[in-house]
């Protein structure tokens, strides 16, 4: 076998050691950030690897109890524990090897709009106007690096987990051999992943809000949040449309908004609790598995029984 053959399975037995679940290696030639090509000149291969979001991690908000697990081991534990230590371990064999690898994970914090957002994390901690050409498109490059299909709510959808991945990237100059691009055969354009947002956060086409999807990931619904006081939002005049999730807010409005959540407490590394529990991917990951069509099979269906919701007006 030839020193590169063994060099990909030793990099893909180190990720699979360290948690992920899919692992692709694409040539750099076929993937269309021109980001990549900055970061690193002298890429050759870009290695996508993937870790499952537990599905047991999103039961506490299907079932309205406890609502921690999903950011603390689903978003944060994975960016900032079990990802990072995978990167690590991943570039040290390739560096062993001789070849440099730089790790790629998101950082949630920075962004190229001067009024973007990240609903996943505190706005306020956002560093805005970094330009893009400086950051990868995680989306993007997942897509050209074979891990899956973008769906119609913009998620990427994985055979494996639908949408419930998160995951990282290493850019090297060791020439791997590639695996093929993923051909769409996912999303059906059900739209059961609009229909599922607490706060109308996804027009018909998908495309999302982010301000919007800030205030109802953070949990403005009423009928899906649990924790919220009787007096929330007491003296917004739009009290009542922001916990039916009617309001179409403006960002000023939506930081306003965000300024009066404070129901659950905040994850660290800047991290907000999702009350919404990213309802969006739940329901594409719940419509995947109805038709049959994940890979990955559970013994019993995620949802159990009909869907609850709160009374807005008690
Ligand atoms: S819920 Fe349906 S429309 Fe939305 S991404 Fe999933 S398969 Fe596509
Ligand atoms: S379900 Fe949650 S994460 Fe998805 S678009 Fe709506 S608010 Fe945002």
């Amino acid at each position: 076998m030839s020193d590169t053959m063994d060099l990909r399975k030793a990099v893909i037995q180190s990720l699979q050691d360290a948690g992920a679940d899919i692992v692709r290696f694409g040539n750099v030639e076929r993937f269309s950030d021109p980001c990549l090509k900055k970061l690193m000149p002298e890429v050759r291969t870009v290695i996508a690897a993937a870790f499952r979001q537990l599905r047991g991690s999103r039961r506490g908000i299907e079932e309205g109890t406890t609502y921690y697990q999903y950011t603390t081991m689903s978003v944060e534990n994975l960016e900032e524990v079990v990802m990072p230590m995978a990167l690590h371990q991943a570039c040290g064999v390739l560096e062993m090897a001789g070849f440099e690898a730089l790790p790629q994970r998101r950082n949630l914090l920075v962004m190229a709009e001067n009024d973007g957002t990240n609903p996943e994390v505190d706005y306020t901690e956002i560093y805005r106007g970094i330009p893009q050409e400086n950051h990868l498109d995680f989306e993007q490059c997942a897509i050209d690096a074979g891990l899956g299909e973008r769906g119609l709510s913009g998620s990427i959808l994985t055979d494996e987990f639908g949408p419930c991945i998160r995951w990282v990237f290493i850019l090297t100059d060791a020439e791997l051999e590639p695996d093929p691009v993923a051909v769409p055969h996912l999303c059906d354009k059900c739209g059961a992943c609009i229909a599922a947002c607490p706060g109308k956060a996804l027009s018909a086409d998908g495309k999302r809000d982010n301000w919007q999807c800030s205030v109802y990931y953070n949990g403005a619904n009423r009928s899906k949040n649990p924790f919220m006081p009787p007096d929330a939002f007491a003296d917004d005049p739009e009290r009542l449309a922001i916990i039916a999730g009617e309001a179409e807010l403006t960002p000023e409005r939506a930081r306003e908004v965000l300024d009066q959540i404070v129901f659950y407490p905040p994850i660290k590394h800047a991290y907000r609790s999702s009350i919404c529990g990213k309802a969006c991917d739940t329901a594409c990951y719940i419509h995947l598995e109805e038709t049959g069509k994940l890979t990955r099979k559970f013994k019993t269906p995620f949802r159990k029984r009909p869907e609850w919701k709160l009374s807005v007006e008690d």
